[in-house]
């Protein structure tokens, strides 16, 4: 027998285990051309969440009573598909089941001699990617601009911050503990870290950490911190638009300041960012991720949940803050 995840209910604010069901199938076998995959460890992301909203977006949203899906590092335990071979491990967009088939069609062979397996869901994938191409594509950072990064102890704001250091930059991270604050001042080498849930004044407090202004601003959660964030941006600014997980869970947007007087002001450049749409620059970049691994420069925390079962807790623990790093959990 095999377990799966489905997806029972649209969520009105914040997930509840009661939005998914665990069900147990018979275990499946692979036909002529397939392979039978056993999911090692599989990634929970905050933008699942969006795919919980019967609402058009740039990717499909999840069906009501079908199995979850995100990324996926599986071993292949049977193969009947003459491009995989049983023992090895890939990547790709699968099921939350323990066992599942598959044509082989957007799956990719990782290197386990090049890190441990869930790195390939964080550093050396998407997450990591996102770091870097969102960095590289809009926030084109120069040496000595001041780099603020909210969602700073996460796995994409953690792999930003400490870019932002290799390339010279002062970095500011925002993040919801004192314990994050402190890691990412002590482990990643960032100047300063904000906790967001204690700051008095955000705006002020980012203003005494930022004493020559912000000039690039990745933003992971939106809302009033990145309202606090535009308030302290110096002229030709670059503001990463990467997520938005303070309003994933509302009902209704709440309406901030308006931006436009001070991105006009400012010469300053608000853009969205999707790391899908920079397929043809993932090769480049995980080559320089994984050479920054290599050599020391990089670093990266995981959270490793245990157990296939708790994987709808896990993916409700990002909107509590519950992970330091990448969430992954351990089939
Ligand atoms: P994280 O590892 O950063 O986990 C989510 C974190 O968000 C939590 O640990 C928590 O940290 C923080 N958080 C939760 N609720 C709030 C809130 N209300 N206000 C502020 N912070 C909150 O996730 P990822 O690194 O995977 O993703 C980070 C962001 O990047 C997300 O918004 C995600 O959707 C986006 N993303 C976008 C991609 C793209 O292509 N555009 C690709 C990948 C991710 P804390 O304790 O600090 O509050």
């Amino acid at each position: 027998m095999s377990k799966t995840v489905l997806f029972k209910n649209r969520p009105a604010g914040k997930p509840t285990i009661s939005d998914f069901e665990l069900i147990s199938e018979e275990t499946p076998s692979p036909g002529e051309g397939e392979v039978l995959l056993a999911a090692r460890y599989i990634s929970v992301d905050p933008y699942l969440r969006g795919r919980m909203r019967d609402e058009e977006s740039y990717i499909e949203p999840f069906k009501l009573n079908h199995p979850m899906e995100s990324m996926v590092v599986a071993e292949v335990v049977e193969s009947r598909n003459t491009n995989f071979q049983k023992g090895d491990h890939v990547t790709g967009m699968l099921q939350w089941k323990e066992l599942q088939t598959s044509r082989g069609n957007g799956l990719n062979k990782v290197d386990t001699d090049l890190a441990p397996l869930p790195a390939f869901l964080g550093v050396l994938g998407l997450t990591g990617l996102t770091a870097y191409l969102g960095l590289d594509k809009i926030g084109k950072l120069r040496a000595g601009d001041t780099l603020v990064v909210s969602g700073a102890a996460g796995a994409v704001g953690s792999v930003v911050g400490q870019i932002g250091k290799i390339k010279g930059c002062m970095v500011v991270g925002i993040a919801g503990s004192d314990e994050k604050v402190r890691h990412i001042e002590e482990e990643f080498g960032f100047e300063k870290g904000i906790n967001y849930n204690t700051a008095k004044d955000l705006k002020k407090a980012i203003a005494e950490a930022c004493s020559d202004g912000v000039d690039v601003y990745f933003d992971n959660v939106g809302g009033e911190i990145l309202d606090a964030v535009l308030a302290n941006i110096n002229k030709d600014a670059r503001i990463i638009n990467c997520g938005a997980i303070s309003l994933y869970n509302e009902t209704e947007i709440p309406v901030g300041p308006r931006p436009e007087g001070i991105l006009i002001k400012k010469t300053a450049l608000m853009q969205g960012f999707l790391v899908r749409d920079h397929v043809k620059d993932f090769g480049p970049a995980l080559r320089q991720l994984g050479a920054w691994l290599k050599e020391g420069e990089l670093t990266y925390d995981e959270t490793i949940v245990e157990g296939f079962e708790k994987l709808p807790e896990a993916f409700i623990g990002l909107f509590e803050g519950k992970n330091m790093g990448k969430m992954v959990v351990k089939v």
